[in-house]
């Protein structure tokens, strides 16, 4: 066997970037008295979820939130026990015996999931960390309304039963600082999470830490940022670049006249051009909606996606990087500090947060950087 890589692409994840990330944002946080969590749903956008979070772990994170209750079965057989681990789909029917044996927190968002945790035997859940409430300021997505919110609050008996350790609530339009919905959530929030002195306020996600120190409260949760997308959107980015996607070159197309290349012949290139194809398609997660649209960089070149991404393969125009440069096996970055991921997702018409979660399953995944033993 032969140890070359037999992959068509290598993604390079820095997780002293990562690391990096975290103490920026929880740097922030800091000064004001909070600290950082760690979102880490989504396999770690992505990114894998134990590399990260014991890259995470070993830079001082000491709260995680995934989204399921089976990541959260995952992060903590990473992680050990110790550390709280809040599962924020919160206690679906029949899993308090899950919740229990993994040491998982649940993040309550409904009058019936507060109903069912009471009832749970104070032996299961003293099993569990203490749970978190998300009270719905704006979003109309997962959490009390601010009416269940308030009849929670009035009931003394269970907020004693429940004795949250977090409330949480989730801005709409955190990326957008001029939108009024952030003041509406920002005073509907302090005005509920103020009855509460027990528990620790969590409001900010990556955007919202860049919204102002009335938005940090006590835990910021931060996801996207940490692993490299911009949460300043139309503004320079804060962030440290953890993602590098790059594949070789399989081969180089001189064209001789005007020629359509790829499928439809959606693009002609003329006499005297030069194309390159690499072995990356939509199968890999990148986007069949950067055909004609996107942008590698070859060295110092930036060199335009040509005809339509297909499924294995894109191609690349590279008729103006010198031919000794442009030749099978030189790398091409798809990703990288010349082509932020937020660019990528822009010619996409997406975001950085798809980009990340859907990148592939065939790339040669390398790990640098971190603590020991952290990519094993
Ligand atoms: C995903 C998520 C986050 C993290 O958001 P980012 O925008 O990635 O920083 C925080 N809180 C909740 C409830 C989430 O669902």
């Amino acid at each position: 066997m032969s140890s070359a890589c037999t992959a068509c692409a290598v993604l390079t994840i820095d997780l002293d970037a990562l690391a990096a990330n975290w103490r920026l944002l929880n740097a922030r946080m800091a000064e004001a008295g909070g600290e950082c969590a760690g979102v880490v749903k989504g396999d770690g956008y992505g990114l894998g979820l134990a590399p990260v979070a014991c890259t995470l772990h070993a830079a001082g994170c000491r709260t995680f939130f995934v989204a399921q209750i089976d990541e959260g079965v995952r992060l903590r057989a990473v992680l050990g026990g110790a550390v709280p681990v809040y599962v924020l789909c919160g206690l679906l029917p029949g899993t308090a015996e899950v919740f229990a044996e993994h040491e998982l927190a649940p993040v309550l968002s409904t009058p019936e999931q507060i109903a069912e945790y009471r009832r749970l035997p104070q032996a299961m859940r003293a099993r569990m960390p203490r749970p978190a409430v998300h009270f719905d300021t704006g979003m109309r997505r997962l959490g009390l309304t601010v009416a269940e919110a308030e009849a929670f609050l009035d009931d003394n008996d269970a907020v004693s039963d429940v004795d949250p350790a977090v409330v949480v609530t989730h801005l709409a339009c955190a990326d957008m600082p001029a939108h009024a919905l952030n003041a509406e959530q920002n005073a509907l929030f302090r005005r509920l999470r103020d009855r509460l002195p027990g528990a620790r306020g969590s409001y900010a996600n990556s955007s919202g830490l860049f919204l102002g120190a009335d938005s940090f409260f006590d835990l910021g949760r931060p996801g996207v940022a940490l692993y490299g997308v911009n949460p300043t959107p139309g503004r320079p980015n804060p962030m440290h670049t953890v993602v590098r996607l790059s594949a070789p070159i399989l081969q180089v197309r001189k064209i001789d006249g005007p020629e359509s290349v790829g499928y439809g012949a959606s693009h002609v290139m003329g006499a005297g051009s030069r194309v390159a194809t690499v072995g990356v398609g939509y199968a890999d997660g990148y986007p069949r909606a950067l055909s004609n649209r996107g942008h590698g960089a070859l060295g110092a070149w930036r060199v335009p996606v040509v005809g339509r991404v297909s499924m294995d393969l894109t191609l690349f125009d590279v008729s103006a990087v010198p031919e000794h440069e442009a030749r099978p096996g030189a790398m091409i970055d798809l990703i990288g500090p010349l082509i932020p991921i937020d660019e990528v997702a822009a010619d996409a018409g997406t975001i950085g947060y798809e980009i990340l979660t859907q990148l592939g399953s065939r790339y040669q995944r390398v790990y640098t950087g971190g603590p020991e033993g952290a990519a094993a």
